[in-house]
């Protein structure tokens, strides 16, 4: 069901303009007045405190309630998140929620099923009334002081912080033009489309590592220009976990920044998912590639596979059992004994990998179904 849309004109003009005034404003700038250190640092700076209210933010604090977080980390995230030009926290999380319920359906606002620019961008140069003003998925959202205060005045905001701030910076360095394109215009095209790179491209090119159903893909290239949010696979599989990147060489800037809050006791009770979990995802995801595969082989080649698999299937299933045990102990201050335990069930999380990644290797020499 396809409801009538009509365009929202001022969205157009401004996704229109501020990446023509960001790139060719700033170049033709630069190329007039020439280009200092700082320029490109205040980009660099408001990149990162804007994207990270975004990702660590708007995205999984706000709309995925994945850690708490103390009321001055809620209130940067407010000011700062408001900077991206991405309408307000209530409005994004509702939106972000409909898009978890019904990814790739009607109802998904960035459904990928509608096409690459779509889902970039082409769903925001559209109004959608009947949601927007209801919010009735984020009423946990609507208890919440800042993210009403926000609400009310995150236009505001934008205008004087997101364009007010980097002019002032750039007056301190006697221009304030440089720091007007640097670090409002620039910075914030630089934003919006890596932002949309998480709806687009992270529903399109990359592998479906953990859930082989919806379109959501692990991309690190993704991942890289968003401060972590590439391993949408992942996401869309474990959406309320902190983590995007779970591997600790994934490139994950969000995900590191959680855990300094922590230490610095501004942030507490992180989600994440038990390691078995994680593998028994992987590991369905990988079977439903084969499925057809191994239905069609013959029963020789067909039975190994499944014994292979069934094998992994057992591995798992203790490794969960040690796993809670492990929970249990640790909550017990058995602060050796639960080391061990957890030790053990990771030992058999690499065990049960082996055994499944071998019998999808042996599913794959099976030639196909025609
Ligand atoms: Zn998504
Ligand atoms: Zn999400």
């Amino acid at each position: 069901m396809q409801q009538v849309q009509k365009k929202d004109w001022v969205n157009i003009l401004f996704l229109t303009f501020t990446p023509v005034i960001g790139i060719a404003g700033t170049a033709a700038y630069s190329w007039t007045h020439g280009v200092r250190l700082w320029m490109p640092l205040l980009t660099i700076g408001m990149y990162l405190a804007v994207g990270m209210s975004i990702c660590a933010g708007y995205h999984r604090f706000f709309s995925h309630k994945s850690y708490e977080a103390a009321w001055p980390v809620q209130l940067f995230y407010a000011i700062f998140g408001a900077l991206a030009a991405q309408n307000s926290i209530l409005w994004w999380s509702s939106s972000h929620r409909v898009h978890h319920k019904y990814v790739d359906r009607d109802w998904d606002p960035y459904n990928i099923k509608r096409g690459f620019w779509w889902a970039h961008i082409l769903w925001i140069f559209y109004r959608n009334d009947e949601r927007d003003d209801t919010f009735e998925n984020a009423r946990d959202l609507q208890q919440n002081k800042i993210v009403m205060w926000q609400h009310r005045w995150h236009k505001v905001i934008l205008i004087v912080v997101g364009f007010g701030l980097p002019t002032l910076i750039g007056a301190m360095f006697g221009s304030p033009l440089a720091g007007l394109l640097w670090g409002g215009f620039l910075r914030i095209a630089i934003i919006h489309h890596t932002t949309f790179f998480v709806n687009s491209l992270a529903h399109y090119i990359g592998k479906p590592l953990f859930n082989a159903e919806v379109s959501a893909r692990d991309n690190w290239m993704v991942a890289l220009l968003t401060l972590g949010e590439g391993y949408h696979s992942f996401h869309h599989r474990f959406p309320a976990d902190f983590r995007n990147g779970i591997r600790w060489y994934q490139w994950d800037p969000a995900k590191w920044w959680i855990r300094a809050l922590v230490w610095m006791g501004l942030a507490k009770h992180l989600v994440s998912t038990p390691e078995p979990q994680i593998e028994q995802a992987r590991m369905s995801a990988a079977i439903r590639m084969i499925e057809t595969r191994i239905a069609a082989a013959p029963a020789t080649a067909g039975d190994e596979v499944r014994r292979k698999l069934a094998a992994a299937i057992t591995n798992l299933e203790t490794a969960f059992a040690l796993w809670r045990q492990q929970m249990e102990e640790k909550a017990q201050g058995m602060s050796r004994s639960w080391r061990e335990t957890r030790r053990r069930s990771r030992k058999l999380v690499r065990q049960s990998r082996r055994e499944w990644k071998s019998a999808v290797r042996l599913a794959m020499r099976i030639p196909a179904a025609a």
